[in-house]
């Protein structure tokens, strides 16, 4: 039997298990360091350019973070930055672009004023902008008509920048971390496998071993698995995280014909929905052209587009069904905003009828926007793994964690899981290293990726 040892292994190459990969070559002494991916290359999943909205998620325009979490993604999302800076990314990978939290009508013209107010304080950059000032910067936003001969009814309002950097090629940015992971250090073990696929992990003394659907087998004395949506399904296997199950939230996008908006454009979130309120973003990968979207649909796959039917199986027993399970549903779907909003997100993936009724939400950012002008983006989009609490009977939005605190970490990474990649794996690097006894050159990663003093 072919057996290789490492003192850590990082199950998953998308951006996750990449930044880790990264923080454990350049900042700590762990001199052993592997990482799995399942398949034939990094980031073919939710962290392909293609399957998120590319956005640096700091806290800014997100109408959905509350002061406290974004201050928190403003320290992460500055990660992100630094590090392209730090290796030349910027233009390459990494752009900025304008971008603004827009206001339709009277209540939500107050929310934004407000909001403005209050957020200023953590990013002083941001400016109000109003109608005259979006007919320059964004003049689609103000007219009702594709001549531009009236102004929509509604009055408007944006807080936004047009000086930061905004965008990111997420799954080439993934690829940079593991070539710097590579880079880092010349004497240590950094190997990286593709086509291997993890089916077993089990603790074997003070030892995990790992064993693969390829027959390989592997060792170590710590694991973390950044599996996407396939964390929990390992977790589960392992008898852990039982309390919690996994709810796939499929996000599409619908992309325009030509280059509509200048920069990203949020809009205000309607709080009882789950999921961020739909927004319109140049897409980097399409010469520019506006990517509306994603939507949100509920769907039995742990991935998209590759191991559909395979995941189907996976996703049932992951999502961990039982009547705690029904409850959260019936609490939500008991709403009838949320009901609506489910009902409607379904449509949206219907031939025939979908782009008539995305066409309407979408209007509310562009109000001349007609079917003509968009198309359903076939192949882009992924899921997001939410996480179901069946302890507490609801669903989690944001990112979640399992550490049984014997050697190995399983995280789930839904929005904005990519823009928080470099942050979540500093707070796994100390655990790693604490429990091994390795040391975290925490001082320099701190001077090199963040602004704390
Ligand atoms: C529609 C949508 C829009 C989004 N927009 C944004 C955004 O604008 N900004 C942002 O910050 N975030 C965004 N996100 C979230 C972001 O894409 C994810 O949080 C991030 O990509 C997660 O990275 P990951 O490495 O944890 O997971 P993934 O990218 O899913 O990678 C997991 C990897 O694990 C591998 N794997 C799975 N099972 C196994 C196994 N058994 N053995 C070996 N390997 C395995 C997979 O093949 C995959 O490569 C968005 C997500 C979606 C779906």
């Amino acid at each position: 039997m072919n057996e290789k040892h490492y003192e850590v292994l990082v199950v998953g190459g998308g951006i996750s298990g990449a930044a880790l990969f990264f923080e454990l070559a350049k900042y700590s002494d762990v001199n052993n360091i592997c990482l799995l991916e399942k398949y034939e290359d990094l980031a073919t999943l939710n962290s392909k350019g293609t399957s998120n909205s590319q956005t640096i998620h700091v806290g800014d325009i997100e109408t959905n973070y509350t002061f406290d979490k974004a201050k928190i993604t403003k320290r992460t999302a500055k990660m992100i930055e630094k590090f392209c800076l730090m290796y030349n990314l910027q233009d390459k990978i990494m752009f900025k672009h304008q971008k603004m939290a827009l206001g339709v009508g009277e209540k939500e013209v107050e929310f934004i004023t407000k909001r403005y107010e209050e957020f200023k304080e953590i990013f002083p950059y941001l400016e109000l902008w109003d109608k005259e000032t979006l007919r320059e910067k964004e003049p689609l936003l103000v007219y009702a008509d594709k001549e531009r001969t009236k102004d929509r009814p509604e009055p408007i309002i944006a807080m936004g920048t047009d000086n930061e950097y905004t965008t990111v090629e997420y799954g080439e940015m993934t690829k940079e971390l593991v070539k710097a992971a590579k880079e880092a250090d010349p004497s240590k073990t950094t190997d990286v496998y593709f086509n291997t696929e993890v089916d077993e992990i089990e603790k074997i003394g003070d030892k995990f071993k790992v064993t693969t659907k390829n027959g390989t087998v592997y060792t170590a004395d710590y694991v973390v698995v950044n599996a996407g949506a396939h964390s929990l399904y390992l977790a589960h296997k392992m008898g852990y995280g039982k309390h919690m199950g996994s709810l796939s939230m499929a996000g599409s996008f619908y992309i325009t014909n030509d280059k509509y908006l200048n920069g990203k454009v949020y809009m205000v979130q309607n709080d009882k929905l789950p999921f961020a309120a739909l927004h319109g973003d140049p897409d980097i990968l399409c010469d520019g052209k506006t990517r509306f979207g994603p939507t949100a649909l509920a769907l039995l796959v742990l991935e998209r587009y590759k191991g559909i039917f395979k995941s189907l199986g996976q996703c049932i027993k992951t999502m961990n069904i039982d009547g705690a399970t029904f409850k959260i549903f019936w609490d939500l779907l008991k709403d009838s905003d949320i009901r609506n909003y489910v009902f409607k997100n379904f449509l949206f993936e219907i031939p025939g009828i979908n782009k008539s009724l995305f066409v309407k939400d979408a209007r509310k950012i562009v109000p001349s926007l007609s079917t003509a002008d968009i198309e359903y983006a076939k192949g882009f989009g992924g899921v997001r793994p939410q996480v179901l609490d069946k302890k507490e009977q609801k669903l989690m939005l944001g990112e979640a964690s399992i550490n049984p605190g014997n050697g190995i970490i399983f995280n789930m990474t839904p929005s904005p899981g990519a823009t928080s990649c470099l942050g979540n794996a500093e707070r796994d690097i100390q655990v790693i290293c604490n429990y091994l006894g390795k040391n975290f050159d925490h001082d320099q990663f701190l001077a090199d990726f963040t602004d704390d003093k």
